[in-house]
This record gives structure tokens, sequence and C-alpha cells, in this order.
């Protein structure tokens, strides 16, 4: 039978990322074509309201079912010694990721200047920063579902952490009954995960119309001027990037005694996989055979890291959580202070846990990262607006951090084969 041609093929059937590109420069050209167009910014506001309200439609559900499932994939009986190794390594990892976004974002300042500052809306400045000791007590929510309900953000990670792991346990238990009960649980929650990709998947369909409006409104209101700020942010995410090469993973390996030339030579197979797919699960296979057969790292070590690394680990995507909170901090006028630094960093390293590894999955997060700091999304708002930027670039900053998600994640098996004494070193002379 033939294939019925449909009227929207022409939509559906084309790529998505070329679509969202599209969206993004025709926006920008008629906004430019557009200045001050009072009345056509009006007409198109409620698409690009659209867009903000599906997405903030889906953020909870994903993140908690991506966090319960992520956290409760790590069996505890493969934890052991080298288990939490290298968690705690990919912890350390992402930890100076964060600090390397913050740190650039700070230097580089993007998003300084963009026009949009003019309409401040003040949202997270009236709320008085709280101190250390009350934002960690804080991510303890003293009721979930509250917590759930109302989107605070650190206080639902921290219970969805708790939540899975308590899972992995009863999934690895030795009374059946508990083990039966936890495993209609886990299939539960991946049906949920994979349902709501779907929906993920409807939503962005809608990405280049919600992306044309918004910045059609951005280019309308400040013209050519609002390329700055656009170069900007992918260039503080790419030197980003490129430093937690060269400060961390560089330093890790003469740490451990390992040519970092020949890593970043042995890497390029995969961490060019990553760039062309913007998906560490995608590039899987091409991780695990370039560890076996490039790097010397045996299977019992490979297996377990990078399948985990994938699942929790994105160095990457915490550094552009950094960088772009602080751009959307700065078109809105608000820069972050100290005490909202500091969420950030717990934020984005959780949030990193929480972020599938499929394209686009970041944005999400950044979702979650700017509330936790009073930067809500709401419709309409200059922030969705400054939000929106970001999505409409985001294809391109996806492919530079899903690259280092992945060459974290190989530093990882690197890592934790080396000190275990397990590395076929013959390869790397
Ligand atoms: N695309 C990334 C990955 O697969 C996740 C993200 O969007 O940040 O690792």
């Amino acid at each position: 039978m033939p294939d019925k041609k449909g009227i929207l093929d022409f939509y559906f059937k084309s790529n998505l990322l070329l679509r969202i590109l599209i969206g993004l420069v025709l926006g920008a050209i008629f906004g430019m074509i557009f200045q001050n167009a009072g009345s056509a910014i009006e007409i198109l506001k409620p698409f690009g309201d659209l867009f903000i309200r599906l997405l903030k439609m889906i953020v909870l559900p994903v993140i908690v079912c991506t966090l319960i499932v992520g956290a409760s994939s790590i069996s505890p009986s493969h934890l052991g010694k080298v288990g939490v190794k290298v968690i705690a390594f990919y912890m350390f990892t992402s930890l100076c990721a964060i600090v390397i976004g913050l740190a650039v974002g700070s230097i580089l300042q993007p998003g300084v200047g963009l026009e949009l500052a003019a309409n401040v809306a003040s949202a997270g400045k009236e709320a008085k920063a709280p101190g250390l000791i009350d934002i960690l007590l804080n991510i303890i929510p003293t009721n979930p579902f509250e917590a759930i309900a109302k989107g605070e953000v650190l206080p639902t990670i921290c219970f969805c952490l708790f939540f899975g792991i308590a899972l992995a346990f009863s999934l690895d238990s030795e009374n059946e009954q508990v083990r039966n009960s936890a495993k209609i649980v886990f299939s539960f929650f991946e049906g949920m995960n994979s349902i709501m990709f779907k929906v993920v998947h409807w939503v962005m369909q809608y990405a280049p119309i919600g992306v044309f409006a918004l910045i059609f409104i951005v280019f309308s209101k400040s013209g050519a001027e609002a390329f700055g700020p656009l170069i900007n942010v992918t260039v503080s995410v790419y030197v980003g990037l490129i430093l937690q090469i060269l400060l961390v993973y560089c330093v890790i390996c003469v740490f451990i005694r390992l040519s970092p030339i020949k890593f970043l030579s042995k890497v390029r197979p995969p961490m060019i996989t990553a760039f062309v797919t913007r998906s560490s699960g995608a590039t899987l296979p091409i991780s695990m055979e370039t560890a076996e057969k490039d790097m010397g790292v045996p299977r019992g070590v490979y297996g377990f890291t990078l399948p985990v690394g994938a699942t929790i680990n994105m160095d990457g995507t915490t550094i552009y959580l950094g960088v772009c909170a602080i751009f959307v901090a700065n078109v809105v006028g608000m820069p972050l202070d100290f005490s909202q630094q500091l969420t950030v960093v717990i934020t984005a390293v959780l949030a990193s846990i929480g972020t599938a590894g499929v394209p686009g999955a970041g944005a999400i997060m950044l979702l979650m990262v700017l509330e936790s700091v009073g930067l809500k999304v709401e419709a309409g708002s200059v922030i969705a607006i400054a939000y929106g930027m970001i999505l409409g670039i985001d294809a391109v900053l996806d492919m530079g951090r899903t690259s280092m998600n992945v060459v974290g994640d190989m530093m990882g098996a690197v890592f934790v084969a080396k000190s275990e004494k397990e590395l076929d070193e013959k390869l790397w002379e």
C-alpha cells in the first residue's frame, strides 16, 4: 500500500533541529525588519507563552522519573569499592565543571548589556537570600509531595534520590517478595519515563514555532544587538568545555601518569559521535569499543563505569547550566549573588544526575536550575524570553556539552582501571 501523504508532512517529516534553526533565523530576521512592532509582538506573545507552558508542564514529571530510574539502576551489589570510587570520581569532576562554568560566566558575563534588562523582572530580588546552613537544610523536604506540587527543585531532587537508591536496594533484596514488588515499581517508573519522553518529543515538535515567537520578540525589541549575547553565551560554554579538558582531565591524566595527549587522541571517536548524535546514551557502544580496544580498559570496569557515566555523569551539561544561569540572570538584570551561585552549584550537580543522555535533556534541567535561584520562568516574563533565546541555540550548545559528558565518562573508566591496576598500559606506550 502506498504511503498516505499528510499535508503537514513537510513539517513533521523534516529534521527537527533544522526546523528549530529556521525558527531562530526567521525570528531574528523578521524581528529586525519589524522593529518595536507592538502589535506583532502582542500577536506572537501567546505562541511563545504556549511553548514555555508546555515545557513547564513536562519538567517535573521528567525529572522525577529520570532521577528515580537513574538512581535505582545502580545495583548495590555492583557498588563495592569500584562503584563508590567511580561515583565519587564523577561527582568530583561534575563539581569542578560547575565551578568552571560559573567562573567563565562571571568573567565573560554573557547576557550583560542586552536591552531586555531595561524592563527587569525583579523575581528573586525581593526574597532575602538564605544563608548557607538554610540552603543545605532546605534540601531536605518536610513534605515531598508539597515540594513536588510547588515545583521546589532541590527538595524534589533530594527525595527522588532517596527513593531511587532505596528502590535499588529493594531490587537487590534477598526477600523475593520485596524484590518482586520493587520490580513492579521500577517498571512503572521506567514506563513513565518513556511515556514522558514521548510527550517531550511532541512538545519539541512545537519548538520551532515557539522559538520563532520568542526570538522575534527579542530582536524586535533589541534589533541586531541581540546577536552579541547569543554569540557570547556560545563562546562562554565552549571556553568552559575547553577549560574542563585542560584543567581537569589533563591534570587527572598527569596525576595518574598517563599522557593527556594520548588520552585526547584516543577519546576522539566517542567524542565526535557524541558531538553528532547529541546523546551520551547513543554513543555508549562507541565509548565501550574505544575503552576496550584503544584504551585497554577491561570489560569488568567499563561495563559498569560507562553506562553509569552515561546516566549520571554530565560534566558538559553542568558547565552549560552554570553559564546559562549567569546569562539569564544578566539578561534580567539580576546578577547571581554568592548564595545563589552556591545554590546553582548544588542544583546543577544534582540536576546533571537527573539529565537523561538524550538530545536536549539539559535544556529542561536549565528550567529547574533557574527556578532554584528564584528566576521563575513564567510565560510572558523577560526570564522566559531569555530562556527562549538559549533554546534557540540549544543544538549548538548540546553538541559541545554532550561531547564533554562522554569524555568525562571515558576519563572515569580509565581512572578506575588505572587505580585498580587493571589498565592495559601497553596501549598507552
Ligand atoms: N544531550 C546530553 C547528553 O546526551 C544531555 C544534555 O542535553 O545535556 O549527554
